[in-house]
């Protein structure tokens, strides 16, 4: 079975999020499991610099708007990148904090053109194309218009994976010429959304299969409150609709190997734990005193994840004793109030503001607890990886949080973290003081550790559940 991966970014190559975890991963774990496997993404800035891609000679000529767009494939080791240095050769994937290029809808139209015409020119007839997100998400639109004829995709197959409906591509219609779609299909059957082009509905509706990343996830994107308006198309296809839940990355993601945390450790011997979250104390500037809960948060500053609640608990998780740690970036608004409320309670509040690979590593290694509050959760890879640190998550019931952590229950000395339901600070609060409770009773707390430690995430499950979704949806 061929299977050609596309996406906008994936590890270790570029990385704004979860999306570039799971393309990168998938694409290792399929080939392990003896699948002819290929990825492609686009050739961004800092690529060339730092990973041994090589020039293919293949070069891709798209009409597009007028003109012909060229661009050169590149490759390492199986995955493919499309090099067009006018689109891609940017200090950023999407857009600066100011906000999005003006030109993505015409970077990743193009993107999807190369995609196909790079199977076609390679000769790689792939049985099944896995899209992901908007990003990615006219190939199939392309194959059913550009390619209708063209027997080479007769019998490919489909999959569009939606790792976040809250990312639809959202463009004004003038851009339909550029991006060579016919105009007709500027209407709500097709891919018009409230007077706008949404191009995750184009992989919605012509997609021969849809996944997303959590099961529960799955079904909150067909209901009004979590499906960003598109819940009534994907009603429609509601029989085409599987969740498989995101894996992680145990060769990077694991205490016992990890190369950038101060002491390795495992769940047999977890003594070295206390020596990172001391090493983490001292590098945030807090005071190193034993049995402070140390609390942290790793993640896009986005109103997705809660960062509302989490600024109105602030003040009350320091009283409570606890220090708190965040890593990450985002909105500026939300990043402006954080800055402030930082300055306000320095030595306990941290805030690391950025993107730090390797921070992130240090701070799940060291803290005691990470809180994801978040509206909504596709999956969450945050919360798995946590877990194998040792590090208990409280987080909010909703998709992928759902799915893979299970309340600590008093009574039974049963459960993996903490989990509240309503959307307001103070149910969320009432999860923190949960676990602070708990983390007091050492030897509770040490089983609770113990027990998300072993949970095993691995891609082997979830990779297989795929092939066996393709299989299915080849031979039907
Ligand atoms: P998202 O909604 O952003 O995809 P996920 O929980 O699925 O959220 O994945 C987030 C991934 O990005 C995790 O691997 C996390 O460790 C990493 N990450 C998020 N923000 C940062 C940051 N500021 N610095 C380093 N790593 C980060």
């Amino acid at each position: 079975m061929r299977v050609l991966i596309a996406a906008s970014e994936a590890i270790p190559y570029c990385k704004t999020g979860g999306l570039a975890d799971v393309s990168g991963s998938l694409f290792k774990e399929l080939a392990t499991m003896n699948i002819d496997v290929r990825l492609i993404i686009p050739l961004y800035k800092g690529i060339m610099n730092n990973f041994p891609v090589s020039d293919t000679g293949v070069r891709l000529v798209i009409p597009m708007q007028h003109r012909n767009y060229q661009a050169h494939l590149y490759s390492d080791n199986g995955v493919f990148f499309v090099r067009c240095d006018e689109f891609f050769d940017r200090d950023w994937l999407y857009g600066e904090t100011e906000g999005d290029f003006p030109d993505n809808a015409l970077r990743f139209a193009f993107f999807c053109r190369t995609v196909l015409e790079a199977c076609r020119l390679t000769d790689y007839c792939p049985d099944i194309i896995h899209f992901n997100d908007w990003q990615t998400s006219l190939i199939p639109l392309y194959i059913k218009t550009h390619y209708q004829n063209d027997k080479f995709f007769r019998n490919v197959v489909t999959v569009l994976t939606i790792h976040n409906i809250g990312y639809q591509g959202l463009f004004k219609p003038e851009i339909m010429p550029l991006i060579d779609i016919e105009r007709g299909l500027f209407s709500p059957e097709s891919i018009e959304f409230y007077g706008k082009v949404n191009f995750l509905k184009a992989g919605i509706l012509y997609a021969d299969i849809i996944t997303t990343v959590s099961r529960r996830y799955a079904e909150e994107i067909i209901t009004s409150e979590y499906g960003f308006g598109l819940d009534g198309v994907l009603k429609t296809r509601k029989k085409d609709i599987y969740g498989i839940r995101n894996g992680v990355d145990y060769t990077k993601w694991s205490p016992s190997v990890d190369t950038f945390i101060a002491k390795s450790y495992s769940s047999n011997d977890m003594r070295d734990k206390a020596y990172c979250k001391k090493k983490l104390l001292k590098d945030c500037g807090f005071v190193i005193k034993k049995n402070i809960p140390l609390i942290s948060f790793i993640g896009r500053f986005a109103s997705q994840k809660g960062i509302k609640l989490i600024i109105s608990t602030l003040s009350r998780m320091i009283e409570y004793g606890c220090r708190v740690v965040m890593l990450g970036k985002g909105d500026r608004n939300l990043e402006n109030i954080l800055i402030k409320k930082a300055s306000g309670l320095t030595g306990k509040l941290y805030l690391k503001k950025g993107f730090d690979e390797k921070f992130a590593h240090s701070v799940y290694a060291g803290s005691d607890m990470v809180i994801i509050p978040s509206q909504y959760e596709p999956c969450g890879l945050v919360q798995m990886i946590a877990m194998k640190y040792g590090t208990v998550p409280v987080v909010r019931r909703t998709g992928g949080l759902s799915d893979t952590i299970e309340d600590y229950n008093a009574l039974s000395d049963t459960g993996t973290g903490f989990l509240f339901d309503s959307y307001n600070a103070s149910a969320f609060f009432e999860a923190i003081k949960r676990a602070v409770t708990v983390y007091t009773h050492k030897n509770r707390w040490n089983k609770l550790m113990q027990r998300g430690m072993n949970k095993d995430f691995s891609w082997k499950k979830s990779a297989a559940e795929y092939i066996e979704l393709y299989k299915k949806t080849l031979s039907s």
